[in-house]
């Protein structure tokens, strides 16, 4: 679970040039213009990540002109994630440690975009138990991870701005699942059209075993259709053995998509050797989208090509690690 909001200690401050009421602080691998002189290096604040929501108190009233909303912002030049609060906007008795979560303490919630309408449809029910739903942890957070995998040669996809979709097919029956939900067949619905037009179905009853097909949608109507496609398309970047319980690792997932003759996400590079530094992956991110070449694409996802595996209590244990790097850029355009 991401936590919107934690109690973080500022790791340094530098002076902003030509800026003297305002400095830039970091915190975790997240980058931020503060107060000059409201906290010193190493002191302990509340982090506000960006997509929070914060509740209507007078403190938060400042934000009342972006809709309570905290996003990415450019400050003399200066790109600005999150906001850190003093200690003292805490709830008495909160018990303050360095990591602790006071989301909910603070009544702090998360801006969800609005689901388009094309893909509303009617619940089948909720998301099938035995997949995963799909998620990717932001690469700011993941300083512990970049230290222990750092060296591992990875693959980098496009990170593409749609909506996530789940094709299934679990003991003979076939299921369409939008991120939180499965959906009835609707001929309305753009993830059953796809999955139509795409003849999913029989392309996962030709496979031998049950497995579920993870992608992006994206196109008209869809998150703004920032890409400028024509229709509806969908781009894969998982696939989940149910039997096994386990996802594909990229030579498989790439053998199985090209044997579907189905499209995966954008692939950027398959040789990158992963680095600890969450400012040039960050960098990394700051392309324009390889769908096209006017728009900023939404940032990149990293993945080591090869699972490691450890042995824990004499059983095996895949490490999956997946993580995105968000385009700033992308937020600063589009975040309305
Ligand atoms: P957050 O957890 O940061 O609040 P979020 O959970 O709403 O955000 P996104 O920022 O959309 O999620 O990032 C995760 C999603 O990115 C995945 O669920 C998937 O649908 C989508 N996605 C798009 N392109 C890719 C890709 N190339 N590889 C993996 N996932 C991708
Ligand atoms: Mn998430
Ligand atoms: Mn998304």
């Amino acid at each position: 679970m991401r936590k919107l909001a934690s109690i973080q200690r500022i790791k340094k401050l530098e002076p902003i040039e030509g800026a003297d009421a305002i400095e830039k602080a970091y915190v975790l691998g997240w980058q931020l213009v503060v107060k000059k002189d409201e906290f010193q290096p190493g002191d302990l604040c509340i982090y506000c990540e960006i997509d929070s929501l914060m509740p209507p108190k007078p403190e938060f009233e400042f934000l009342r002109p972006r809709g309570m909303r905290i996003k990415t912002a450019r400050l003399r030049g200066q790109i600005s994630q999150g906001i850190a609060f003093p200690l003292s906007f805490l709830p008495a008795g909160f018990e303050v440690a360095e990591g602790a979560d006071c989301t909910d303490a603070l009544g702090i919630t998360k801006y969800e975009p609005p689901m388009p309408a094309c893909l509303n449809g009617v619940a089948k029910g909720t998301f099938p138990g035995f997949i995963p739903k799909t998620d990717e942890t932001r690469v700011q957070v993941l300083q512990d991870v970049l230290d222990k995998y750092l060296g591992e040669t990875c693959y980098i996809t496009e990170k593409l701005d749609g909506s996530s979709t789940t094709y299934f097919l679990n003991n003979g029956e076939f299921g369409v699942c939008s991120r939180n939900l499965e959906l009835l067949e609707d001929a309305e619905n753009s993830m059953w059209k796809v999955a139509r037009e795409l003849d999913i179905e029989n392309k996962l009853r030709s496979l031998n075993g049950n497995f579920a097909l993870q992608g992006e949608l994206i196109g008209e109507g869809i998150q703004g259709n920032k890409m400028k496609l024509k229709g509806q398309h969908i781009r894969f970047f998982n696939v989940f053995d149910i039997d096994h319980s386990a996802y594909l690792d990229f030579d498989r997932f790439t053998a199985m998509m090209n044997f579907l003759e189905l499209p995966t996400v954008p692939v950027l590079s398959t040789g990158y050797v992963l680095e600890n530094d969450i400012e040039e992956l960050v960098r990394k991110a700051t392309i324009k989208s390889t769908i096209h070449k006017d728009a900023w694409a939404e940032g990149i996802v990293i993945r080591p090509v090869k699972e490691r595996i450890e042995l824990y209590n004499n059983h095996f244990v895949h490490n999956r690690v997946t993580f995105k790097a968000i385009n700033p850029e992308f937020l600063l355009k589009y975040g309305e």
